[in-house]
């Protein structure tokens, strides 16, 4: 089995396409899990549900795709973000819109336990520090946890002393030594200056898991941002990867 384990894509359909190309390409993919915010900030909210529904995926959902489906309320969204969600929220289907409020917050799968943020907190923790690494441990009834919400591809070690690894492009971690809690990055809005699309691999038969990056169009993806009235820096970020 090998599973593509993908986080915040963010309304981004060519990311999205392009992040399963090229993880198909590396080895055929038998399922996807996904971490949430899979609408806000782009263009294409419909698309990418079209596409990650008919993946089959496991998903749990994200702060945005609460908002946009009318779960949370959106003034505790800087403005940008509020605007985005705003205009999610009027473009989705109500079959979209039901899908995404059908999301849990949490899920577990063969060892994994899925949120957004963090499993205390899973629509707003940013897991950056230690103590917010430590509580998720404790919570974690499963060896390995996923999360995303930062846009940061990283790997915390239960007992390393410096614990948040930031994995290149092409890093596999062995998952047989420890538990461990990993974020694969953001597919649609990277944030690590790094404005190619990341993912993270599980390999079931070897026990790894390794992440990647792979480019997309980001000038059509910036074009469909400013046609659709979308704030201009939602545009501008992506090639900056900020
Ligand atoms: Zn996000």
């Amino acid at each position: 089995m090998s599973i593509l384990i993908l986080s915040d894509v963010h309304s981004n359909i060519d990311a999205l396409d392009a992040v399963l190309r090229d993880a198909d390409a590396r080895a055929p993919i038998d399922a996807v899990w996904c971490l949430g915010d899979i609408v806000g900030y782009g263009a294409h909210p419909g698309a990418v549900i079209a596409s990650l529904s008919g993946a089959g995926v496991l998903a749990v959902a994200g702060n945005h795709d609460r908002a946009a489906c009318g779960l949370l309320p959106t003034d505790e969204f800087n403005g940008v973000a509020a605007a985005a969600i705003e205009w999610t929220t009027a473009v989705l289907t109500d079959d979209q819109s039901a899908w995404l409020a059908a999301l849990p917050l949490t899920a577990i799968s063969g060892g994994f336990t899925l949120a957004h943020g963090s499993i205390r907190a899973p629509e707003w923790e940013y897991l950056l520090d230690e103590e917010a690494a430590d509580a998720q441990f404790e919570r974690q009834t499963t060896p390995y946890s996923l999360v995303g919400h930062s846009h940061l591809p990283f790997v915390v070690r239960e007992s390393a002393t410096s614990r948040f690894e930031l994995p290149d492009a092409g890093t596999t971690v062995d998952l047989a030594s420890e538990r461990l809690i990993i974020n694969p990055g953001s597919a649609g809005q990277p944030r690590d200056r790094d404005p190619r699309a990341s993912y993270v691999l599980y390999d079931e038969a070897g026990a790894t898991v390794s992440w990647h990056r792979t480019e997309y169009d980001i000038a059509a993806t910036q074009r469909a941002i400013i046609d659709a009235g979308l704030p201009p820096f939602l545009a501008s970020r992506l090639a900056e990867g900020r």
